[in-house]
């Protein structure tokens, strides 16, 4: 089945592209893609084109070729989510089984012995994966402070590959995208940017001159906590087409419920992440206000070192944000009587969830007494009212 193709009609603006991008379309059809579990189609007649009738929907690529192994060829299911997402970053997206699925996917391109530059804050299991690859002989990595630029630059002029995420898990820190960028392409280096903290509609990395965005659709853009999904988006065709491959050889596929999952998440990623980061942003205020806080990290502060950069490439701040109280007893407490907000890991669902990142091992450069709130769709005052009194109730006040 083909989802509506962006060339056919002038593009939407991205509020409108979640909802109405990724259709089946044509009269009697359905509106949503339908789930289809299948891992097989029925291969085309070899030699009597009339033994078998025209190749049902379902069994036709969006390139318009038939479909036989799901594995090779993708799903319906897939292909409507790939195609909202790549609309959205402006490239071309490639469905995975998760974020980090999709992560392994771009390190799976070097060739051994590459170089490869990375944020000393990213996402935990990135930093495993990089030191895995490293221990085996598999690349070498360089650790640096995205957050300052100079370095950053000066790193990726030495590089294969300049992975980045900005804003950082758990901390933060904000890359200057364009920058950085420019200098891995100066030095023939690819760039890619994990962009799941601000989504699409936030952070447009390609447009800032990376090669590849990786998101976990786990977080914002499926949007409820139920599923496991990653994307990549490279506005190079080949690139892309290297990506789908390194897909098929790794079998790192998306199960057909959680990519139907996914795009019905993201047909609302621009209302909960509007009223998502309108709470984020007064939480980030109100937090900065409070006496047991020692430092609010969310780069919609005015005062947040991230601000000027983060004003400047994207267009709202986000839902996430970190605060660090005293020490790891304290922020323990507060996970602890927290009603509203969940005690629990991960982000970008409808639920607000917060965590001592600290915890984990892996975590050692994270100040023990921080804490990662992801802000969901509740109301404010009852976000504030609950945080408030954790805070009292932990001693923090
Ligand atoms: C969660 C996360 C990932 C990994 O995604 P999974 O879907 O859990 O595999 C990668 N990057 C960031 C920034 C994340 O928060």
């Amino acid at each position: 089945m083909s989802a509506e193709s962006a060339a056919a009609r002038p593009a939407y603006r991205p509020e409108t592209a979640v909802v109405a991008s990724g259709r089946p379309h044509g009269s009697g059809r359905p509106l949503n893609v339908p789930v289809v579990l299948a891992s097989n189609f029925r291969a085309a007649p070899r030699i009597d084109p009339s033994a078998v009738g025209a190749a049902p929907p379902d069994g036709v690529t969006g390139d318009g070729q038939r479909r036989e192994y799901a594995r090779d060829d993708g799903t319906p299911g897939w292909e409507a989510l790939e195609a909202v997402v790549g609309e959205l970053e402006g490239g071309h997206a490639t469905a995975f089984s998760s974020g980090m699925a999709a992560a392994a996917a771009v390190f799976d391109l070097l060739p051994v012995g590459a170089r490869v530059v990375a944020p000393t804050d990213s996402y935990i299991a990135v930093r495993g994966l990089l030191a895995n690859g490293q221990r085996l002989g598999r690349w070498s990595v360089q650790l640096v402070d995205v957050a300052d630029t100079a370095a950053a630059a000066a790193a990726a002029g030495r590089a294969d590959l300049v992975w980045l995420e900005s804003p950082t898990n758990p901390l933060l820190q904000v890359a200057d995208l364009a920058a950085i960028c420019a200098a891995a392409k100066a030095a023939g280096a690819r760039a890619a940017v994990d962009n799941t903290f601000a989504t699409p509609l936030l952070q447009r990395p390609l447009d800032l001159g990376a090669d590849i965005v990786i998101h976990s659709a786990t977080k914002f853009l499926g949007g409820h906590s139920d599923l496991l999904l990653g994307v990549t988006v490279a506005g190079d065709p080949a690139l892309a087409a290297a990506l789908r491959h390194g897909r098929e050889m790794a079998g790192a596929t998306p199960g057909a419920l959680e990519a139907y999952l996914a795009l019905r998440g993201i047909r609302t990623l621009a209302v909960r992440l509007d009223w998502a980061q309108r709470s984020a942003h007064d939480l980030a205020r109100r937090l900065a206000a409070h006496p047991a806080v020692t430092r609010v990290r969310y780069p919609g502060l005015p005062d947040d070192p991230g601000h000027e950069v983060a004003a400047r490439q994207m267009s709202g701040f986000g839902a996430v944000l970190a605060f660090d109280l005293a020490d790891a007893a304290t922020a323990d407490r507060v996970c602890d009587r927290v009603r509203i907000i969940t005690s629990a890991t991960s982000l970008g669902g409808v639920e607000s969830t917060i965590e001592r990142r600290a915890k984990l091992p892996g975590q050692e450069h994270v100040a023990p007494g921080l804490l990662r709130l992801s802000v969901g769709c509740e109301h404010l005052d009852d976000l504030w009212h609950d945080l408030a009194c954790a805070l009292d109730a932990a001693g923090a006040g």
